[in-house]
């Protein structure tokens, strides 16, 4: 990934052209220049993490933020006080739009650079690393002419890209597909995309309003971010629409939990929720050079709690000239809820959590993303170490799964405590009893601890309290 560049023979102009390309050809999602007192350190992020790109010497630091501020269409006069650019661009034949923004820090200025690629961002369902089964519920879910399908998940674990690959299946010519977004990510013909302009008073909710009017079969909503949205959105589901929307939410059981504390009501949620889909992202093991491994004794335990597998080898990163430190790319890790009426009877009745949870993964109903994961360990897509470090032991994990718990965290299982054996214990007291008839001298340091009061001593018993004494 490091670059040397000729500094000292090269054109600012060319260096910072080549900086671009290369990190757009690298798939790279952002890239940093990090002033320090001496160097400007350039990093780029690749599949989600900060790789050490260029040193750029002090000689030509200035110069080369400079231009960077010059093609964002920055005012180059101003170094303390942030700005925001923005630079289009074409790439291998395809459009690239940059983001920049400057931030003054204490060593000069620090410039990030995001990169927007809509034409890697153009994937089909198939291509998105569900596993069969999960695809055919997905497929299930949008077949549906009404209803609300919510994919799930932190920032940056490609809800987006999902979405578009559901509107880009949906898109035909006998569809009104009506979408409100901010921003929207990516232009697709066929579908009416709305941008959301808050200065004005389009916000989602207003935008909503119209939409509605506007004879749609398919609505999409960029995020629910507020009461008012998750609202229209679930009256907009019960009133024959396909709605699809994101939400930012762990898994399935957080996502219904967010939306009734959104003050959706239960009765219109428990009938309008059709699927949820929650995703998180995780480190695709690089085919080329992965190997296999044997499993250690903490891993075969986990396999086996979780999937009651019983699993030998895994792959392991190794590392070669075509990805970062054995890995290449991202792989999501996936769950896909589809709601059954005992699910929705659950939310109706105001069920307890745990409860909800039961009824989610009962009979497999849902694979949890640990366990969808696990899979992909075992397939060779991804790291035993990736999918736990992806994995929220305390969200994802119900208070009853104390076994897998255990399991993850490398701890003992507590044994059950064998049903009581009568005639032993009545030995045992025998056993006693000869003890006690046995003098034994008491030591010396037991003494004092005998002129301790008794419990029953201290307590006062509670038939002795008067109610005059409480009042
Ligand atoms: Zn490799």
């Amino acid at each position: 990934m490091y670059t040397e560049y000729d500094y000292n023979n090269l054109p600012i102009v060319d260096i910072v052209n080549d900086m671009l390309i290369d990190a757009s050809r690298k798939r790279a999602s952002d890239i940093h220049f990090d002033p320090t007192p001496d160097v400007l350190n350039v990093r780029i992020r690749v599949d989600g993490e900060l790789i050490l790109y260029a040193k750029v010497p002090a000689s030509v630091k200035k110069n080369l933020v400079t231009r960077i501020k010059i093609i964002a269409g920055m005012n180059i006069t101003e170094s303390r006080v942030p700005q925001d650019g923005a630079i289009k661009m074409q790439v291998d034949g395809s459009d690239l739009d940059l983001r920049v923004s400057t931030l003054p820090i204490v060593y000069g200025e620090k410039v990030v650079i995001r990169l927007l690629d809509y034409s890697s961002s153009l994937s089909t369902l198939d291509t998105l690393g569900f596993s069969e089964r999960n695809l055919e519920l997905v497929q299930k879910a949008i077949s549906k002419p009404n209803g609300i399908i919510l994919v799930t998940g932190a920032t940056g674990s490609g809800k987006s890209t999902t979405v578009y690959a559901i509107l880009q299946q949906l898109n035909t010519i006998e569809r009104n597909i009506i979408t409100v977004e901010d921003p929207v990510e990516m232009k697709i013909a066929g579908i009416n995309q709305v941008q959301t302009m808050s200065e004005i008073g389009l916000d989602f909710a207003n935008a909503l309003r119209s939409i509605l009017r506007q004879d749609p079969d398919i609505i999409m909503i960029g995020e629910i971010r507020d009461n008012e949205t998750a609202r229209i959105a679930v009256r907009a589901s019960i009133t024959g629409h396909l709605v699809l929307s994101t939400i930012h939410t762990n898994n399935s059981l957080t996502t219904i939990e967010r939306l009734v504390d959104m003050d959706v009501e239960r009765y219109l949620l428990g009938s309008a929720l059709e699927a949820i889909i929650s995703q998180r992202l995780c480190k695709k093991l690089c085919p080329k050079c992965r190997e296999a491994r044997p499993t250690t004794d903490y891993e075969k335990r986990v396999f086996k709690t979780a999937l009651n597998m019983n699993i030998d080898y895994i792959y392991k990163p190794v590392g070669c000239e075509s990805c970062y430190k054995g890995y290449s790319g991202r792989i999501p890790l996936q769950e896909v809820l589809i709601l059954n009426e005992e699910i929705r009877d659950a939310i109706v009745n105001n069920e307890p959590k745990e409860e909800i949870r039961k009824l989610i993964y009962q009979n497999d109903h849902a694979t949890s993303l640990l366990d969808d994961g696990l899979i992909k360990v075992i397939n060779g897509l991804t790291s035993f170490e990736e999918v736990l470090r992806v994995i929220d032991i305390e969200d994802d994990l119900g208070e009853e799964q104390v076994h897998l718990k255990n399991a993850i965290i490398g701890k003992a299982d507590v044994e059950e405590p064998n049903p009581i054996d009568m005639t032993q214990a009545k030995e045992d007291v025998e056993e006693l009893e000869t003890m006690d008839q046995l003098e034994i001298e008491t030591p010396e340091y037991i003494r004092d601890v005998e002129t301790l009061p008794t419990m029953e001593q201290e307590m006062t018993p509670v038939e002795s309290i008067s109610l005059e004494t409480l009042e």
